[in-house]
């Protein structure tokens, strides 16, 4: 298994820690990319040569901006707006904006640097980026998330378009806002052009399952790594941590396929339901009423909320992290193999900290990185791209059938690349050789650009 760095990419990475002062995420995710990559120098010794991974780490562009707005009772407030235009290789830049106060520049160049990888996965022609602001929408009102949302495409409308960037929804950023933002770009533009953003609502350019895909595509890959193993997601016990966008459309897939999800959160806490969550009543909660995940309780009265508890306590035989970056750490991987997990699907971006992956890695248990599992959301923006090309709107089952083909083909391809290198079952290595080559050869014709 390579886990570690070859001594050619060693000082590569030295040197992007030096340029990138105290981005810790970004370095993480750098990290974990060069340390599959020494095999792929020696095999493609013209990478290293033309600097590939060099140019790879440095983004085409970066913009960050002032967002100014004003609250319902006339306060000012700024805030801070980037965008990371990462790598134009294999498309126009492609990925989502985050709005959470945590948001700084080294987040979205995490992002936006394994967007990249993960965008080369789908097979699809898209490049890689990211951004968002540290604006915190919870607690905010309607009309101050638009204001918000106005101010901020007043200012990003000038460096996208659907040939050159396109933007869609990550944390704090669902259908509402979208609709916010792209209502402004068509005002200020004054053109419909629908494919400049993804995640619209049906009735103005969206497509189908672009809701659900990010999740129903982590269970697609999921299942398909149990059928190298002959397993099945059928009678599994599942947790989902998060309960946003990717939670819940990864519960209902699951449950879909006669798996019972037994346990969920959001950043105050979790709740147990021994029976199987009920979806309807978390898509009320936070889909519609916007709550907090504890109010689970007002339905189902023998539920059980742990305030501020770990959610990787609830043993499970699949598990599926959908919050946030680093939420799941070495202590928390033990227990989950203790427990007796067999597979882990990340839905959210780098969930898992570098020691727990090596805990799954070591314990030999099925372990898809999210740059893979969670391709799926992509993959469906950039169908819905099509449609809005090509004037057409496709039914939820063609789509459907299309991500899963797309999930099917990703996941053989991590597969087989692991296999190729040296690394059976080592889907973090397969991914991330898999990705990095399809940019490097397209770098590569491109010249020194
Ligand atoms: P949402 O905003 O819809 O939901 C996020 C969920 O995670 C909420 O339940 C939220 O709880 C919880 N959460 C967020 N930040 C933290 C934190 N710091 N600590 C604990 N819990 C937290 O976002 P999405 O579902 O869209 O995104 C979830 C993850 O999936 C992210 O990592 C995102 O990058 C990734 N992803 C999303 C895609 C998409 O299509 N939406 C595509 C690919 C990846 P609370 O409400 O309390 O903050």
């Amino acid at each position: 298994m390579s886990n570690s760095f070859d001594e050619k990419v060693t000082p590569i990475y030295q040197e992007i820690i030096k340029r990138n002062p105290g981005e810790t995420e970004f370095h993480q995710a750098v990290r974990e990319v060069l340390e599959s990559l020494g095999p792929v120098l020696v095999k493609y010794p013209e990478f290293a040569h033309h600097k590939i991974i060099q140019r790879i780490c440095e983004p085409e562009r970066q913009i960050i901006f002032r967002v100014p707005w004003t609250d319902d009772k006339n306060n000012v407030h700024i805030n801070r707006g980037f965008r990371v235009e990462f790598n134009s290789a294999l498309g126009p830049y492609k990925g989502g904006l985050r709005f959470h106060p945590s948001v700084y520049l080294g987040i979205i160049k995490f992002l936006g640097f394994e967007q990249i990888f993960k965008n080369a996965l789908t097979g699809l022609p898209i490049g890689g980026g990211k951004g968002g602001s540290d604006f915190d929408p919870k607690g905010k009102s309607d009309s101050e998330i638009m204001r918000f949302c106005q101010s901020f495409m007043t200012e990003l409308y000038r460096h996208i378009g659907e040939h050159t960037d396109v933007p869609a929804g990550d944390i704090g950023v669902g259908g509402r806002e979208i609709g916010y933002m792209f209502g402004q770009y068509k005002r200020i533009t004054n053109r419909y052009e629908a494919g400049v953003i993804t995640g619209k609502g049906l009735d103005w350019g969206g497509s189908l399952v672009r809701k659900e895909a990010t999740g129903y595509g982590n269970v697609f890959f999921v299942k398909e790594m149990l059928k190298t193993i002959n397993e099945s997601i059928e009678g599994k016990t599942c947790i989902v941590s998060g309960s946003g966008n990717v939670s819940i459309y990864t519960i209902e897939k699951i449950h879909e396929l006669g798996g019972k999800v037994v346990a969920c959160s959001d950043s105050n806490g979790y709740i147990y339901d021994k029976a199987g969550i009920d979806l309807q009543v978390v898509k009320q909660l936070k889909e519609v009423e916007r709550r907090r995940i504890k109010d689970y309780l007002e339905y189902r009265g023998d539920a059980r909320y742990i305030e501020k508890g770990n959610i990787w306590e609830v043993p499970c035989q699949l598990a599926f992290p959908s919050a946030t970056q680093n939420e799941l750490n070495g202590k928390d991987a033990t227990l989950l193999v203790k427990n007796g997990c067999i597979a882990i699907g990340e839905g959210a971006n780098m969930p898992t900290t570098p020691d727990g992956v090596k805990v799954f890695q070591e314990a030999g248990i099925l372990y898809a990185p999210g740059k893979a599992a969670n391709a799926g959301g992509v993959a469906t923006s950039t169908l819905e791209m099509m449609q809005n090309a090509s004037r057409d709107s496709w039914s939820f089952e063609f789509t459907e059938n299309k991500l899963s083909e797309i999930m099917t083909n990703i996941h053989n391809l991590c597969y087989e690349k692991a296999e190729e290198f040296g690394s059976p079952g080592n889907y973090v290595l397969g991914a991330n050789v898999a990705g990095f080559i399809r940019v490097a050869n397209a770098m590569l014709a491109m010249g020194v650009i």
